[in-house]
């Protein structure tokens, strides 16, 4: 066990004014200092020290009759742009969006299964060149991977499907672009979006699961992202239901749940029965509101397997609600129900039915956005570090 200095409760106390005045726009010094139980003086040392960065505004409010005039505080998220890529199977997107969420600019490439190391570099460097070049002032680097990703060592361990690229170590384009450079799963990237912006603000623990080429998962705890170990953590797409006879997965594992329920297995073994070709989420969507019911049993049996490995994970984290995300979000519709109905039927004595379970809020741009709250998520832990890094 250690203790802690002053270095870090500095950053600690610096921390909570930050969050605390990005939660609540428009909040007074007072009021900071009521929250946080903090003394005056050290608040005033802290705001004093965010004025001076820009990370928050002062603005007089109406002058009351006694006593001083009350100043209003704000976070000022677009003072700070962060350069977001999103790493996919088939694509990489990136993007210009500011702290608030405001996305400028946006450019999809399309890339080869067959990338490396050197290329994903290349790629990542040339397009934040072309980006700084167009837009100026970059604040940082927030990029976010599928597959295994260890944001603590800034590597992307690997990928599947993706066999050139390993180890791919984040700190090569820090290296080169002279800005702090973050990466984090997908899935883990897309908890932080909604954490921020979407159907995670409200609540202190929830789960976001990401339903799209895989199954994947992020687990907010007490409004932070629980990072796991190994560059491992939410890995629910590979909990087997069937770890005699499934089907042998990349990982190694047999009968893996996205192997059955993911978006692009859905639609496979919907094509197969309705013997359709280039079946697309959309035209799921209209077969099933026109209750086509093979389309109709083959997803309502996938969902309720997706039901089944959550109520094991409810069990274990009991969170107050669970989001789904990824391209699935198109058919959450008939997915979600199911959902329900398996969590009150099959947890712990019933309370599955208290967990709340929506579709992402921010829809197709959970993903940039992700990527974007990776880089926001660090700075609003680690303020002062950040600052002094810059
Ligand atoms: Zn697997």
């Amino acid at each position: 066990m250690k203790g802690k200095n002053q270095r870090d409760l500095k950053e600690e106390n610096t921390s909570t004014v930050l969050k605390l005045v990005k939660d609540n726009p428009g909040i007074s010094r007072i009021s900071v200092v009521r929250k946080t139980d903090l003394t005056p003086p050290t608040v005033s040392r802290i705001i004093g020290f965010l004025l001076e960065q820009g990370v928050v505004s002062e603005t007089p409010g109406e002058s009351s009759k006694v006593g001083r005039k009350p100043y209003y505080l704000k976070f000022n998220g677009n003072n700070f742009r962060v350069f977001a890529v999103e790493m996919s199977y088939t694509q990489v997107k990136f993007a210009l969006i500011d702290f608030d969420g405001k996305i400028y600019h946006v450019e999809t490439i399309e890339t080869s299964t067959d990338i490396s190391n050197k290329e994903l570099l290349e790629l990542i460097v040339k397009h934040y060149k072309k980006f700084a070049d167009k837009f100026g002032r970059i604040f940082a680097v927030g990029i976010s991977a599928p597959g295994r990703v260890d944001p603590k060592e800034g590597k992307i361990i690997s990928i599947p499907n993706l066999k050139n690229l390993s180890n791919f170590s984040v700190y090569e384009v820090a290296k080169v672009v002279d800005k702090p450079v973050f990466v984090m799963n997908d899935a883990n990237a897309e908890a932080l979006a909604e954490m921020f912006f979407g159907y995670g603000r409200d609540v202190n623990d929830f789960l976001l699961v990401h339903i799209g080429f895989g199954i994947g998962g992020g687990i907010v705890l007490n409004r932070k992202l629980y990072n796991g170990n190994f560059g491992v953590s939410g890995e629910i797409g590979h909990i087997s239901v069937d770890m005699d006879f499934g089907i042998e997965c990349d990982c190694g594992n047999k009968g893996c749940i996205e192997l059955y329920s993911s978006a692009n297995a859905m639609l496979k073994a919907v094509q197969k029965q309705l013997k359709a070709e280039n079946l697309t989420l959309d035209k799921l969507y209209e077969l099933l509101k026109k209750k086509d019911k093979i389309a109709l049993s083959i997803i309502q049996e996938r969902s309720r397997m997706v039901g089944n490995v959550l109520v094991s994970v409810a069990d274990i984290l009991a969170p107050q609600r669970i989001i789904i995300a990824g391209p699935v979000v198109k058919i959450s519709d008939f997915i979600i129900p199911q959902i329900k109905e398996t969590l009150k039927k099959r947890s712990f004595y019933g309370f599955g039915e208290n967990i709340e379970v929506v579709s992402s809020a921010l829809k197709e741009n959970t993903g940039l956005i992700g990527a974007m709250s990776v880089v926001l998520n660090e700075f609003l832990e680690h303020p002062y570090e950040f600052i002094a890094q810059k």
